[in-house]
């Protein structure tokens, strides 16, 4: 048994987000093509004998106690396989927090991950997926990544054909957006414009960068840019600087830009780099798992 395991969580962007309904418990039915990137927090996980889960990180304001994602992933695999062993986690983060892009969602996958193959629990995807929902709706694409449709509240993962080569600009203007209150405000006023989920999933399945940039949509975009008007700035910068297609990814703030010219892109990238976004502002692209 290895005492210590590194692993890479990966952001994600949504390349389509659709809301189709409500449970009774009001919690959103969503139709979502997922997409890892290639942004990613590096985690250490460490066995130790003190019996008690510390968490570290480079990141002042970030919980380390039971309010952090990777502490309340720990605690519920260590109580479902009886583990009594101490873990020590280092959290580097790179991905901005608050940001629509999975950062905590995806360090929860990470922590499953890394204790099944610590303690070598045999947990096959399935377990790794139901345990992940009870953290958070996005943590079972975290765990399987790649290119996927999501369904339910987020946790019906279907895996689609990897998206095409190309490059990614993310840009996060300085504000965080709660997930809450993203939807909340969504909930407020009927949806007019739903996205073409499946023209997406189609596009995917042609390796079409034109059509999948074509049919990208978000419905819960249009509040937040109307609130934040900045957003509509950095999406028409992007479309400038040569994006294919630019949106806001999740619930926000951040948003992405999509670009088949690798030059173009890393042009943008200075233009942002250079700005007031420049903190968070970060080149990638999609990652396959
Ligand atoms: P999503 O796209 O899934 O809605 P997000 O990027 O909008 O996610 P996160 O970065 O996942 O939002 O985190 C939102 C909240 O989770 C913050 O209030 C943050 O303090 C808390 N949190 C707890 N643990 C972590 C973690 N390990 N990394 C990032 N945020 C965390």
């Amino acid at each position: 048994m290895n005492n210590e395991c590194e692993i890479k969580a990966f952001a994600k962007i949504n390349l389509g987000l659709d809301i189709i309904g409500r449970r009774e418990d009001g919690y959103h039915l969503l139709r979502m093509v997922m997409q890892s990137v290639g942004l990613a927090d590096r985690l250490v996980f460490s066995r130790k004998s003190t019996g008690k889960i510390r968490i570290r990180t480079n990141l002042d304001y970030l919980p380390t106690g039971p309010k952090n994602l990777v502490y309340k992933a720990t605690e519920l695999v260590c109580s479902k396989y009886g583990i009594e062993d101490g873990i020590d986690v280092n959290i580097e983060k790179r991905i901005p927090v608050a940001a629509g892009l999975a950062g905590g969602s995806s360090n929860a996958a990470a922590a499953i991950i890394a204790l099944d193959s610590l303690f070598e629990l045999g947990m096959s995807t399935e377990d790794m997926c139901v345990l992940g929902t009870t953290i958070g709706a996005d943590v079972p694409f975290c765990i399987i990544g790649g290119t996927a449709l999501a369904e339910g509240i987020g946790e019906r993962i279907t895996t689609l054909p990897a998206m095409p080569e190309c490059s990614i600009l993310l840009v996060k203007p300085r504000f965080g957006i709660s997930t809450k209150d993203a939807y909340r405000e969504v909930d407020a006023r009927p949806i007019e414009q739903h996205p073409d989920i499946d023209a997406i999933k189609d596009a995917l399945g042609r390796k079409d960068l034109d059509g999948i940039c074509a049919n990208m949509g978000n419905v819960l975009e249009t509040v937040s840019c109307t609130k934040y008007p900045v957003l509509e700035e950095i999406k028409a910068r992007m479309r400038d600087d040569g994006a294919k297609n630019a949106m806001m990814s999740g619930s926000g703030p951040t948003v992405f830009g999509i670009f088949d010219d690798r030059n173009a892109a890393q042009k943008a990238f200075i233009d942002f780099k250079g700005s007031e976004y420049g903190r968070d502002t970060f080149l990638t692209g999609p990652v396959n798992i």
